[in-house]
């Protein structure tokens, strides 16, 4: 089958999966959501991403209903129903609930929850090894008065509108600036920049995503004697910087070798990039030991 669907604690395959029209993650996204993956059938940096579902709910008042141990077992149930060839790709959604077409959380006594499994899809080794192209979009991130970036949120218009210019310009990804015109973060992934050996990402004050695979790699860099940390970045800034590259789950490590009009790095993947990457691989097999 490949794909499996777990709702609410019952597995479906992918085409008799069906939630209510009435559920408010349909109507409203009012939800969040996680994407994690796995390395040899287990799910990666599992505390991690459990922990950032329950801060993204506690932000829009949703309450999990699952400890991490029960969630985990749903996830090892539909990976095994799902009976991937290789590695998963696993998305939790957790929405408002089944309720009447109203704003109030009181309409929905019970949330949904949404697990899929399906095949992961790597990032292509030409990307990996030439880099790709990013389009900086006129897309604005969310202010974080409005539906704060730091929520992985169902509601993922604005991300879906900047991939559509990113699409229409040939990109892999689409970078987005904050309210106040620093780069914030991408689509679907966090940004970094290598500027004279130093390791750097927009800070979390930008109104971004906080990425699990961000922090990952932030340690990573330190590890390996790096200086890295958050710098507050403007597009300005990208003809001075030496290397780029995107953070996420699903992945990894991409390099950067363009930025809308910026050519980065002469066009080429760059050594600190690759010593992340290399580095990257040695952790994850390091941890399943
Ligand atoms: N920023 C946004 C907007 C994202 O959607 C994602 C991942 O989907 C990321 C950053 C990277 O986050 P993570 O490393 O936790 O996958």
């Amino acid at each position: 089958m490949a794909i499996a669907v777990d709702i609410d604690g019952t597995i479906h395959g992918p085409h008799d999966a069906r939630i209510s029209v009435f559920d408010h993650g349909f109507l409203f996204g009012d939800g969040v959501y996680e994407v994690l993956r796995t390395y040899r059938q287990r799910p990666f940096l599992y505390a991690a991403h459990m922990a950032r579902l329950r801060a993204s709910a506690g932000q829009i008042a949703l309450h999990c209903p699952l400890t991490d141990e029960a969630m985990r077992g749903r996830i090892d149930a539909t990976i095994a129903a799902a009976a991937v060839p290789g590695e998963a790709y696993i998305r939790i959604l957790l929405t408002r609930g089944v309720g009447d077409i109203v704003y109030d959380p009181a309409a929905c006594p019970v949330p949904t929850v949404v697990i899929i499994v399906k095949p992961h899809l790597e990032v292509s080794d030409v990307a990996r090894a030439d880099g790709v192209v990013v389009a900086l979009v006129s897309v604005v991130r969310n202010h974080p008065d409005s539906v704060n970036p730091v929520i992985k949120s169902n509601n993922l218009l604005n991300n879906a509108l900047a991939m559509q210019q990113a699409y229409a310009a040939g990109a892999f990804e689409a970078l987005m600036q904050n309210h106040r015109g620093e780069l914030c973060e991408c689509a679907q992934s966090n940004l970094f920049v290598v500027r004279a050996d130093a390791v750097l990402t927009p800070p979390v004050s930008a109104g971004l995503l906080v990425g699990v695979t961000r922090g990952f790699v932030l340690a990573l860099a330190a590890g390996l004697g790096l200086e890295a940390g958050e710098a507050v970045l403007r597009e300005a800034d990208l003809d001075s910087v030496d290397e780029a590259f995107l953070t996420s789950t699903t992945r990894e490590i991409v390099p950067v070798v363009r930025i809308g009009d910026h050519v980065v790095g002469g066009g080429r993947p760059g050594p600190v990039t690759r010593r992340l990457v290399d580095a990257f691989a040695a952790a994850v097999a390091d941890r399943l030991g």
